[in-house]
């Protein structure tokens, strides 16, 4: 990121120190937050933690306690939310409801002056994006919570904000379009040059959609990262926890393994001393089943299998009455109940927690 700071001019929003609280709730405590221009960040976390409230103090509907809010070298603190150049996108789409769909995409390029033309075809780029173009006509009463998302999210790109803020834009959306919109976004942000900062409770599509993501809990930021740093080098128990799927277990480095319970786990912990007391994470898909349970393999017994479409989760009782976790994409997979499979983990990491 660094690098992309300095080659960029500095972050293009910037986050310092910035609180707030609700009578004794700390909603927001002392964020700390740069992002580069063009980049997409997510903030992350479970419901209440203060996602909603950091995007509104940064959007200008809500005044923070305390801090400092930049828009490169501007500090836009306390400059009403019209003054900001940045977009929203709300939970609660809030349209005109005294316009159609295709004035309520219109309306931010109309007050810019574009030409009535120029105008026309943005909003239809936009309604094929969203996949509204058939319901340009309609009033937001007579669209669903669905679609009046999907009009709210093209009415905020037609305004092709610096900066576009948005609070769960797809929450009311199903599976399919979601996805499918979660990706045309992620191009369409990045071809027109903004810069992202996008709220979810939905882990996997932080993971899809972002250069960063930012994991919060009770009103602050437990770890920033890449996707890939967040997922395979997760900073505390909370954040191993909340993404992903993991076997937390904790032992004692041997020679040859790690010792938890009665078990030697043939692998080696990076950077662990022998003796060491660490906790590791060992993500199911860093285990294999070893079918013959061969040397040097951990022995166990599977209780329960999940289907996941390409691959099955195995819950695995270990001899030592340790339950694992191991997903499996061998066909056909190991059969459920009495037997014993041996199973392999790759190296795996200490973390500190
Ligand atoms: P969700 O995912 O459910 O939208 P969130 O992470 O966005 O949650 P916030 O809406 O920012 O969380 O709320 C953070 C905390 O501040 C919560 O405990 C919430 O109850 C409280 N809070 C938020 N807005 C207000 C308000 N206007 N008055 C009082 N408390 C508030």
């Amino acid at each position: 990121l660094e690098a992309r700071l300095a080659q960029k001019g500095g972050p293009h929003l910037r986050v310092e120190k910035l609180s707030k609280s609700f009578g004794d709730t700390r909603a927001v405590d002392a964020v700390e937050l740069s992002i580069a221009k063009g980049e997409f960040v997510t903030l992350l976390g479970d419901s209440g933690c203060g996602k909603t409230t950091l995007l509104r103090m940064i959007a200008g509907f809500t005044s923070p306690d305390t801090g400092r809010i930049w828009r490169q070298d501007a500090d836009v603190t306390h400059m009403p939310p019209a003054d900001r150049r940045m977009g929203f996108v709300f939970q609660s789409y809030a349209l005109f409801p005294t316009k159609t769909a295709a004035q309520n995409i219109a309306f931010a390029p109309r007050m810019a002056g574009k030409r009535r033309a120029e105008v026309a075809q943005r909003v239809e780029q936009l309604a094929t994006l969203v996949e509204i173009d058939r319901l340009l006509d309609r009033y937001p009463h007579e669209l669903s919570g669905g679609q009046q998302q999907r009009v709210a999210l093209a009415r905020a790109l037609a305004a092709e904000p610096e900066i576009l803020l948005l609070d769960e834009p797809m929450s009311a959306l199903d599976a399919r379009i979601r996805a499918k919109l979660r990706s045309e976004l992620r191009g369409l942000v990045d071809r027109l040059g903004m810069t992202a900062l996008y709220v979810t409770h939905d882990q996997e599509e932080a993971l899809a959609l972002s250069d960063r993501v930012a994991v919060m809990r009770a009103g602050r930021i437990e770890q920033v990262g890449t996707p890939g740093e967040i997922y395979h080098r997760p900073r505390s128990r909370f954040v191993a926890e909340f993404i992903g799927t993991s076997n937390l277990m904790t032992g004692t480095v041997e020679t040859g393994g790690l010792r938890i319970n009665d078990l030697l786990w043939p692998v080696s912990v990076d950077g662990a001393k022998i003796g060491d007391l660490v906790t590791v994470l060992v993500r199911p898909e860093h285990l294999a089943i070893e079918p013959g349970g061969q040397s040097g393999s951990i022995a166990g017994t599977v209780v329960s299998a999940t289907f996941l479409g390409p691959t099955r989760r195995l819950t695995i009782r270990c001899d030592d009455g340790l339950h694992i976790l191991v997903e499996e994409h061998r066909r056909p997979p190991p059969e459920t109940g009495p037997g014993t499979v041996g199973f392999m983990c790759a190296p795996i990491m200490p973390m500190s927690c």
